[in-house]
């Protein structure tokens, strides 16, 4: 198949108003082809939280036409002459939230790329969507039919997991595992993980399959209880519904990943449920911010406050493998591309259990 036989088209956010569902259909102009760079032929791709934040610039402003989704699945169609890893035309192939960074380019190989951690790379970290790649070109995500991307972020998805099962592990997955394995969650830990989202539902099976001591689940109110358990919680705090549960569970917990996102979230409360020494690490990111930090609790445990962003393509290959040996299955609802406009409002309203992910009926013809 070569270059021109196939358009990239998808959902196109041309304003803020595209958060309230009003993404548009179109074609748009991929990055120009590096012989570094594979084509996927898209038939996967979750819908993140930060999607939204995207759509609508919460996060400042997005460089419009926009399309998101990073937890990309799909066939490689075209691999350039230089790509990396052995990939081939017809490999089954993921990309998550990054998809380029100075690693290998002149004048880069900054200190976290030199040492294996690409998405903390301080001199290019390119989104897969709403990013600028070195090459001038706009990075335009997987809310669509192809997807250009350069190899070094293209993972290769083992035969044991299933395409719609594997998206969401390629942002929403690996965020919550990087920081779980980083601060040492195994044997003799307690983990608490709050916000019983996409994020937060991985969170749970990862400390479970990384055999943690006890994980309890932090959630508003008591309406996932039941699932939580399901996916292996030990225990469940309900904050909008049980008076004193800070101080009833204070200093239980050793490591916090909270992925809430908003600037009201009872941080302090949360931070009380360290045990001394215990680290708390946000991922979630709210667009105004994260409440005041009162100084007491830090000083007198020594907690440690700290944040995570996803994970380098390794991370993502050692989470797959994860994944696979200790059969973590994502609670995943699989929604038809064409209805991407209706998941996002519900994504916004919290209805999934606990991830959207898209899918290409067939691949290559348009759902409109
Ligand atoms: P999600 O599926 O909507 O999950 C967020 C969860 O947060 C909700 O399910 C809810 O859990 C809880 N929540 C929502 N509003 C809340 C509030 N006002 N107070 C307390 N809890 C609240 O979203 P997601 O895809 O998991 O993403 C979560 C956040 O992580 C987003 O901000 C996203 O941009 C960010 N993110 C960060 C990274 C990174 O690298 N750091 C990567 C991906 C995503 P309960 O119903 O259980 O309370
Ligand atoms: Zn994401
Ligand atoms: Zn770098």
């Amino acid at each position: 198949m070569s270059s021109s036989d196939y358009k990239f088209e998808g959902w196109l956010g041309l304003d803020p108003s595209a958060a309230q569902g009003k993404m548009q259909w179109g074609e748009y102009e991929p990055k120009p082809w590096e012989e570094t760079d594979v084509d996927i032929k898209i038939t996967h791709c979750g819908i993140c939280g930060s999607d939204l934040h995207t759509l609508r610039s919460g996060w400042g402003p997005t460089n419009y036409p926009c399309c998101v989704g990073h937890e990309i699945v799909g066939t490689v169609v075209r691999v350039g002459s230089k790509a990396e890893g052995g990939l081939k035309v017809g490999d089954r192939v993921g990309v998550g939230a990054q998809s380029d960074s100075c690693l290998g380019r002149k004048g880069g190989d900054c200190e976290a790329c030199a040492s294996g951690m690409e998405n903390y790379c301080q001199k290019l970290h390119v989104g897969t969507y709403n990013g600028v790649y070195l090459n001038g070109g706009k990075s335009y995500g997987g809310y669509a039919l192809y997807h250009r991307a350069p190899s070094h972020f293209v993972v290769k998805i083992p035969d044991a997991l299933s395409s719609a099962e594997a998206a969401p592990m390629l942002c929403g997955g690996v965020t919550t595992y990087t920081p779980l394995k980083h601060h040492g969650v195994g044997p003799g830990k307690t983990v608490g993980i709050i916000g019983l989202g996409g994020l937060g539902h991985f969170g749970v099976m990862w400390a479970k399959a990384l055999k943690a001591d006890k994980v309890v689940v932090i959630s508003r109110t008591s309406a996932k209880k039941e699932d939580a358990l399901k996916m292996g919680a030990d225990d469940f705090i309900a904050t909008g519904e049980e008076a004193d549960w800070a101080k009833k569970h204070a200093s239980t917990l050793d490591v916090i990943v909270c992925t809430v996102s908003s600037s009201s979230m009872p941080l302090m409360q949360y931070l009380s449920l360290l045990r001394f020494d215990g680290t708390f690490v946000q991922v979630g990111a709210p667009e105004d911010g994260l409440p005041t930090i009162q100084q007491f609790p830090l000083i007198f445990k020594r907690l440690n406050i700290t944040g995570s962003v996803i994970g380098s393509p390794s991370d993502i290959r050692e989470m797959l493998q994860l994944a696979v040996d200790q059969k973590v299955k994502p609670w995943i609802e699989e929604i038809p591309m064409k209805d991407a406009n209706r998941a996002i409002m519900d994504m916004d309203a919290g209805k999934p259990r606990y991830r959207y992910v898209l899918y290409n009926e067939k691949p290559g013809v348009s759902r409109l």
